[in-house]
């Protein structure tokens, strides 16, 4: 057993299912989620989940500062004493999804867009479209993202148009996807029913629209993916309350065929047509 493993046991720290606790213990994975971050020493990094602070500390010897955001009670006095020694990470008891990573990063209540800061992470898989939200939509963006996803969702958001779904041009509305290599489930303890990938995200300084709002861009988005497989005319019409007339001419005045299906839509093409419609 490894050994961090068999002192978090004595401590009597099982891992939660329920907070998606699948901890990685693989050297080399672990080297290669920080080398996919490209740490300097000026970065601000904000971890989400540290765990058991395996990542956490090859972070703390790349970067100048860590925040890193907890959520299991029971990991925060552990997390302090292992990481005591590294006096540039702070150890945050939260839910992530509860705190403004902008506000964090600064620690003001107002905060500046321009709040440089990376995010590292082994997410925990059930809030992983939740956490992108919050990043992605956060007042101060980050500059890189690097997350450990289940394999298929990275995939998912990684698509190009044909395969395209509402997660994907919601993360590539703000950010260039990668995906940086790919994780086995045997990697994890306790080892997970899925494949793993680490996803990375070159956060864009303007998103990829800048014609309409993304209130406007996604109200239009939403509606086309609202009815699974129909046509777009279709879904649009029904979705948005319009006369379906109406939408078909937006479409056309946007050089759309209203019979396409809204996975085969560029980012830029629906730009366009929330623009029109
Ligand atoms: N970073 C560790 C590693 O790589 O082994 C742990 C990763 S584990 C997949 C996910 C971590 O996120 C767990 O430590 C879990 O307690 C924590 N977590 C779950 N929900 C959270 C939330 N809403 N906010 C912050 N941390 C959360």
């Amino acid at each position: 057993m490894h050994p961090l493993l068999a002192e978090a046991r004595r401590l009597g720290l099982h891992p939660k299912r329920s907070l998606g606790q699948n901890f990685l213990l693989d050297d080399v994975h672990l080297d290669r989620i920080a080398q996919a971050a490209e740490l300097v020493d000026t970065d601000t990094v904000l971890e989400i989940g540290p765990g058991l602070g395996v990542l956490t500390t090859r972070l703390a010897q790349q970067a100048a500062r860590v925040i890193a955001v907890e959520l299991d009670d029971r990991l925060i006095e552990y997390l302090e004493t292992r990481l005591a020694d590294y006096s540039n990470v702070q150890i945050v008891h939260g839910d992530i999804l509860e705190v403004d990573p902008g506000q964090l990063i600064s620690g003001a209540p107002t905060v500046s867009p321009s709040v440089a800061y990376k995010v590292v992470a082994n997410l925990p898989y059930y809030i992983t479209s939740a956490v992108l939200r919050h990043l992605l939509e956060a007042h101060a963006r980050p500059t890189r993202a690097v997350v450990m996803v289940q394999k298929e969702v990275a995939e998912r958001i990684c698509a190009t148009p044909g395969n395209l779904s509402l997660l994907a041009i919601s993360v590539q509305f703000y950010a260039e996807p990668s995906i940086a290599h790919r994780v086995p489930a045997r990697a994890f303890y306790p080892v997970p029913k899925v494949d793993s990938a680490v996803l990375r995200l070159d956060v864009r300084p303007q998103p990829a629209v800048t014609s309409v709002t993304p209130e406007r861009y996604f109200r239009v988005v939403r509606a086309g993916f609202g009815q699974k497989r129909k046509q777009l005319g279709n879904s649009l019409s029904a979705n948005l309350g319009l006369p379906k007339a109406q939408v078909v001419a937006a479409l056309e005045a946007a050089h759309i065929d209203p019979r396409r299906r809204a996975e085969t839509l560029s980012l830029a093409e629906w730009g366009e047509l929330s623009r029109l419609v």
